[in-house]
């Protein structure tokens, strides 16, 4: 995958978690110390295995504040004594909030942080710059489509930070996705038009069912997503609020 990413998995696998949460670890060639990424569930056999990996603890950072990506902070911060940083405040201890394109140096590595609203709207990209490693958070998945968290998350940022990935991946600036959730992507072009292409046709999706007739988040559902479980229909309908949203923007 990459020289300076290891990665660690949680064992919280379900409808949202694809497989469980990654959780990232990055070092720089023969840094003494590492970045731990999303660290996840408050579980001890987890946050072992993390610790078992990553040694010395400089930052710790967040992709956005869901729960399954930040529920071990207070612990973690225990066990380590490093820094936490996200964009959202409440989640930096010891340090302050991230902001679009900041450097960091740490861990022997330098890292730009991406802001890409949309999931979430403090969700964020972490680019590891001397290999094109862009860590996507829940913003892109390493398998299916994603979440618009409605009311928090918002469509039309969303699309503006797929159109910014793609940007990067244009520019060979990115070259793999390592997700939040699911397997690495090797061939990140594709993968963001696929996404760009889904949101779109979802979006054509919307639109035609209101001109038929539904009238609610709920049997926007019931027509656009009758091809997805119904176990996923409670995320479906926040995705259909925020399309909306954007359609009656
Ligand atoms: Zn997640």
């Amino acid at each position: 995958m990459s020289e300076f990413v290891q990665l660690v998995k949680a064992d919280n696998p379900g409808i949202m978690t694809l497989d469980g949460t990654n959780t990232w670890i990055l070092r720089g060639p023969d840094a003494a110390t590492s970045v731990v990424v999303d660290p996840g569930p408050n579980d001890e056999t987890h946050l072992a295995n993390i610790l078992a990996v990553a040694g010395e603890v400089e930052l710790i950072l967040f992709t956005h504040h869901h729960f399954d990506h930040t529920e071990c902070i207070d612990r973690l911060v225990e066990l380590t004594g490093a820094p936490t940083r996200a964009i959202g405040e409440d989640w930096c201890r010891d340090a302050d909030p991230l902001v679009d394109g900041e450097l960091l140096n740490v861990a022997g590595l330098a890292l730009e942080i991406v802001a890409t609203p949309g999931h979430t709207t403090d969700s964020m990209c972490i680019l590891i710059t001397d290999d094109g490693s862009l860590l996507t958070g829940d913003t892109i998945l390493g398998r299916g489509t994603t979440v618009i968290a409605h009311p928090d998350g918002v469509l039309g940022p969303y699309l503006d930070s797929l159109a910014r990935i793609r940007e990067l991946v244009l520019e060979g600036v990115a070259v793999r996705f390592l997700p939040g959730h699911g397997p690495v992507v090797d061939d990140p072009l594709p993968f963001v038009d696929f996404y760009l292409e889904h949101r779109e046709e979802r979006l054509d999706q919307v639109r035609a069912a209101v001109a038929g007739g539904a009238s609610t988040p709920q049997e926007v559902v019931e027509v656009v997503y009758a091809d997805v479980d119904k176990i996923l229909w409670g995320a479906a309908e926040l995705s259909v609020r925020a399309q909306l949203d954007y359609l009656n923007a």
